[in-house]
């Protein structure tokens, strides 16, 4: 949000000075499209919400006529457009609700061990189309597996155009430390990647904001306070399953990244220092015991692909085997050692679980709970661990909610004036 002083001077008051030099006028501009996309982002997705010109002038403290004047401008450029649907406006003359336009969108797209996938948000935050293709991704090359994504990209942007959709950029999700600003994965060691610059360019080459490198669970923690269904929680650790257990720190509804955007990785938070060596080079990290390959192994369930060997762990839950139950039970109680220690050091009283975790959810979360219980008794209730029902998507909605972000942030980036 913008902190410039409104368009129309009201902070200035009266004093006779000298117009603001051409700069300051730009910024003002910039800042005030940004208030005015917030507003129109911030309304629920209810028609009968949608803010009309008249309450947006209220919303922002701007005048009726500056915020017409914006809202041509973003639907000009195709950010916001009529809702259609007529409503009383003040003394009682009709307006038109304003939206954000789902004939724009932004591509999600995730790489992770097992599977890639990508799908399209439009700008209202539906979901348009999604495409997942399973397949192994460790010591594969980095060329080789973005050829792969590549395809499955193309064939989202191929839908998009059907339905009419223009794509603005994306995001792009992988398990592992990112830089962000250069697009290089510094250290993704369940993918053996290290130190690789990824060729963004080449995923969305039309679309004028690119593609942004993030890193998968902080795009997974951020896809629940967005997209997340019944969940209220404003500060909570986030914990992803996958072939790695990834983490993030969600507080004050905002993702704590930490200086260098490393923060959250709580697989690798020491559980058992004598445990078993771990992926990062150090020993007894938590993914030691409730990654994957530690739980498929403690169950005794076969070599096979992760989604077959998944779908046997799920099955023997199911039937109450006791290897199976008890590989799941001391996950959970490692789980919830790392999560007590978070919870105690951020000040957090919420935990989610998501990826692999919410397949094995009814096993798992009461361990976490009585883990939790134990190591840090009255910090997280019961009722505040929480399992995620977005699923393996999460890390892709994430992505996509974080370049349509960065959309509604830098509007001018794309409007005429711009
Ligand atoms: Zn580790």
């Amino acid at each position: 949000m913008s902190r410039e002083d409104n368009a129309n001077g009201r902070a200035g008051g009266s004093f006779k000075e000298p117009g603001p030099a051409p700069g300051r006028v730009e910024d003002v501009r910039r800042g005030n499209l940004v208030r005015v996309l917030a507003a129109i982002a911030q309304a629920r997705t209810d028609p009968q919400r949608y803010p009309t010109r008249a309450e947006l002038a209220s919303l922002t403290g701007l005048t009726k006529a500056s915020v017409s004047s914006l809202v041509a401008e973003l639907a000009d450029s195709g950010l916001v457009m009529e809702s259609g649907a007529t409503r009383d406006g003040e003394r009682g003359r009709p307006g038109v609700g304003l939206q954000l336009s789902t004939r724009r969108g932004v591509v999600g797209m995730e790489i992770n061990v097992d599977y890639i996938s990508a799908g399209l948000l439009d700008l209202g935050g539906a979901l348009r189309a999604s495409r997942t293709l399973e397949c192994g991704n460790r010591g594969q090359s980095p060329e080789s597996v973005m050829a792969l994504l590549s395809g499955l990209v193309n064939g989202v942007v191929a839908e998009a155009a059907a339905a009419g959709i223009e794509i603005l950029g994306g995001g792009l999700a992988v398990p592992g430390l990112v830089d962000t600003a250069s697009g290089t994965v510094s250290s993704a060691p369940n993918l053996q990647w290290h130190s690789v610059a990824l060729e963004l360019g080449g995923l969305l080459p039309g679309a004028p904001l690119g593609t942004v490198l993030y890193n998968e669970a902080n795009c997974a923690a951020l896809a629940e306070l967005w997209y997340g269904h019944g969940l209220d929680f404003r500060d909570y650790l986030f914990v992803s399953g996958e072939v790695g257990v990834g983490g993030g720190l969600v507080i004050g509804s905002r993702l704590f990244a930490g200086p260098h955007g490393q923060a959250g990785e709580v697989g690798h938070v020491v559980v058992d220092p004598s445990g078993p060596d771990c992926s990062c080079g150090g020993r007894g990290c938590l993914e030691t015991f409730a990654g994957q390959e530690a739980i498929f192994a403690e169950a005794g369930i076969p070599a096979g692909t992760a989604s077959v060997r998944l779908g046997q762990l799920v099955e023997q839950l199911d039937a109450g085997n006791a290897a199976a139950t008890s590989a799941v039970a001391r996950a959970g109680r490692y789980l919830g050692i790392a999560a007590a220690s978070t919870a105690r050091l951020m000040n957090l009283s919420a935990v989610v679980l998501g990826g692999h975790f919410t397949r094995m959810g009814p096993w798992l979360a009461p361990a976490v709970i009585e883990s939790l219980a134990n190591h840090a008794p009255g910090v997280v209730s019961p009722a505040r661990v929480a399992v995620s029902e977005l699923g393996q998507s999460a890390a892709l909605l994430g992505a996509a909610g974080s370049a349509l972000r960065s959309v509604l942030a830098a509007p001018s980036a794309l409007t005429p004036a711009g």
